[in-house]
């Protein structure tokens, strides 16, 4: 895509979260935008930096670790997608944060990693709040628990939980799913748990993201509204 059409993009989409924000009474400062860059090229990444977007997100590693060593500019990166433990090893170091920690397992293999480089690593719990059997996500009911689990490995903390609901073509229908998780993190909160923060809640994407941010949203992960359409992979 020319570094216009990224840059306009991005305008308006700063413009829109202002907005959002203004509307419900919250301060933009707490709303982070995630460029999701997945499938596009490193170039792509680099216009939007010069554009002033510092944080990244991405969900593939092999793609991930090959983009990141052609983009020369001090990004933030984060992952977002689908983790197999095995290669945890690939991300450490290199991403700021995990949004999609969904079992112990994986946890204590990222906490392996970044023991090696004691380094802590910010997490997010990404929770699965319909059931559907084609995303990643831990059953909201068995979150609590985890957290309690995660909060006994001493290179992770805990900061919030993410969620990728079902998709509706109307935002407003996917309101209650955001809404959920912003009480299941205030429900986790309240627990107390050493190296649990619960202070971001990584929801909302290109269609839906107003809403997100008005039931709560800090993070919000967006990638065809900057970037447009995505090849299938
Ligand atoms: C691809 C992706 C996004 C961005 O979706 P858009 O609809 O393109 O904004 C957000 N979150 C996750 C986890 C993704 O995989």
């Amino acid at each position: 895509m020319s570094i216009q059409y990224i840059q306009e993009n991005l305008r308006m989409i700063r413009e829109r979260i202002d907005q959002a924000c203004h509307d419900c009474g919250r301060d933009p400062q707490g709303v982070r935008l995630v460029a999701v860059s997945k499938t596009k090229p490193a170039a792509d990444v680099m216009a939007a930096f010069a554009a002033g977007q510092k944080l990244f997100g991405e969900s593939y590693v092999q793609e991930f670790t090959d983009k990141a060593e052609q983009v020369d500019t001090p990004v933030e990166w984060h992952f977002i997608g689908h983790l197999q433990s095995n290669k945890a090893k690939y991300l450490r170091g290199r991403v700021r944060m995990i949004h999609s920690v969904d079992r112990l397992s994986l946890a204590r293999e990222i906490n392996r990693q970044w023991k090696r480089i004691d380094e802590r690593i910010d997490v997010l719990v990404q929770v699965n709040l319909a059931g559907e059997q084609s995303k990643s996500g831990i059953a909201p009911q068995e979150a609590p628990a985890l957290a309690r689990k995660l909060s006994e490995l001493p290179h992770l903390r805990v900061r919030g939980l993410m969620t990728l609901p079902p998709f509706f073509e109307d935002p407003q229908a996917v309101r209650p799913y955001f809404r959920q998780l912003r009480e299941l993190s205030e429900e986790i909160a309240e627990l107390g748990l050493p190296g649990v923060s619960m202070d971001e809640l990584s929801m909302g994407m290109s269609h839906d993201f107003p809403v997100a941010i008005a039931e709560g949203a800090t993070l919000v992960r967006i990638g065809t509204a900057i970037f447009g359409a995505r090849e299938t992979r």
